[in-house]
C-alpha cells in the first residue's frame, strides 16, 4: 500500500544520503594523504592580451591525479575540502606550489607577468593564517608579490566583514594583486568595488558565453567593462570559446581574455609561452592543446 511505498521511499532516500555522507568522508580522508603523496597538481591556463595575442598571465587551477578515479577537476573535491577544513592545507599547498613554479619559470626565463591563484572564502576567513602563509611562500621562493594575483569570487567578497577586509588590506600591503573572480554572478553589489582594494574584474563565463546571442548579456558585459575602466580596474573575460566572442570583447574595450579558444589549462611541463605572435588570435594547436583538461 501507499504506507509501505512511503516507507520504502524513505529508506531509499536515507540510504542515498548515507552514501553521500560516506562519499564525502572518504574524499576528505583521501585528500589528506593525497597532499602528502603528491597527487595534487597545478594546471595553468593562459591569460591573453587581446590587442596582441600575447600571453601575459597564467591562472593556476588545481587537479587531483586520483589513484583509481583518474584526473579530477576541482568541482569534485574543492567544495568537500571547504566543508571539512581540508581547504586550508590544500590552499596553502596550491599557493606554495604556484610560487615554486613561478621561481622555476623565472630561472628558465619564461615566467608570465602575473600568476593568478584562486583563494577560497574559508582561507580568507582564516585571516592571519592566510597572510602568514602567503608571505612565507613569497619569501621561500623569492617571488615578487606584485607578480601574484589572488582571485576571490564575487560571492566571497559579498560576505566580507571588517576583519576580512583588514586581511585584504594586509595582503595588498604585502604587494599582491587582488581580482574579483566570476564577476556578475553574485548579487553584484557595486559597493565593494569602491570599498575593497581590488585590481581587476574577471567577467564571469556565463555572461561571456552569451554575448553574441543575447543582447542583454552583451549590454551587461559592455557596461561592466566601462564601469571597471572608470574605477581604474583592469578587466579580463573568462570562458572565451569562440572568435565571435573575442571580437565582441575587443569591440567592447576589454583588454584581456581567458578561455578554451586560446588554450585549455595545461600542465607546467608544456607552458604556453606565447600565442598568435602575428596577432591573428588563432588558437594554438599542439603542444598547447595536448593533455589539456
Ligand atoms: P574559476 O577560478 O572561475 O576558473 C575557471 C574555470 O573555467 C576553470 O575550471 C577552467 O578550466 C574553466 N574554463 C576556462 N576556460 C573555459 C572555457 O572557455 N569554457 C569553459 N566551459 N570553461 C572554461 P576548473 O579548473 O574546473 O575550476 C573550477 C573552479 O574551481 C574555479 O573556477 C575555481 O573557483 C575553483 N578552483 C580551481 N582551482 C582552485 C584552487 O586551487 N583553490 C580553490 N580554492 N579553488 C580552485
Ligand atoms: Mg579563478
Ligand atoms: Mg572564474
Ligand atoms: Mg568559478
Amino acid at each position: 500500500g501507499a504506507k509501505d511505498e512511503g516507507r520504502n521511499c524513505f529508506r531509499f532516500h536515507s540510504e542515498n544520503l548515507d552514501q553521500q555522507v560516506h562519499e564525502r568522508v572518504r574524499v576528505a580522508d583521501e585528500l589528506r594523504t593525497a597532499l602528502d603523496e603528491g597527487e595534487l597538481e597545478l594546471y595553468y591556463q593562459p591569460q591573453v592580451e587581446l590587442a596582441t595575442g600575447r600571453v601575459t598571465g597564467l591562472e593556476a587551477l588545481v587537479r587531483w591525479n586520483h589513484k583509481t578515479r583518474g584526473l579530477l577537476t576541482p568541482a569534485s573535491f574543492v567544495p568537500i575540502a571547504e566543508r571539512t577544513g581540508a581547504i586550508l592545507p590544500l590552499g596553502n599547498w596550491v599557493f606554495d606550489e604556484a610560487c615554486r613554479q613561478m621561481k622555476a619559470w623565472h630561472a628558465e626565463g619564461v615566467a608570465p607577468e602575473v600568476l593568478a591563484v584562486n583563494v577560497s572564502g574559508i582561507q580568507l576567513k582564516s585571516g592571519a593564517e592566510l597572510e602568514r602563509e602567503v608571505e612565507a611562500s613569497l619569501v621561500r621562493w623569492n617571488v615578487n608579490p606584485n607578480d601574484v594575483e589572488l582571485e576571490l569570487t564575487e560571492s566571497v567578497l559579498m560576505e566580507v566583514t571588517q576583519r576580512h577586509s583588514n586581511t585584504l588590506e594586509n595582503l595588498r600591503r604585502l604587494g599582491t594583486r587582488i581580482a574579483i573572480d566570476d564577476f556578475g554572478t553574485g548579487y553584484s553589489s557595486l559597493k565593494y568595488l569602491t570599498t575593497y582594494p581590488v585590481n581587476r574584474l574577471k567577467l564571469a563565463q556565463e555572461f561571456v558565453f552569451r554575448v553574441t546571442v543575447d543582447y542583454r548579456n552583451a549590454a551587461v558585459v559592455r557596461a561592466a567593462i566601462r564601469l571597471a575602466h572608470e574605477l581604474g580596474l583592469d578587466v579580463i573575460a573568462e570562458g572565451v570559446e569562440t572568435e565571435a566572442q573575442m571580437r565582441f570583447l575587443i569591440g567592447a574595450g576589454c583588454e584581456q581574455a581567458q578561455g578554451y579558444y586560446f588554450s585549455r589549462p595545461v600542465t607546467a611541463a608544456m607552458p604556453p609561452r606565447s600565442s598568435a605572435k602575428d596577432g591573428s588570435h588563432r588558437p594554438r594547436r599542439s603542444p598547447i592543446h595536448l593533455g589539456g583538461v
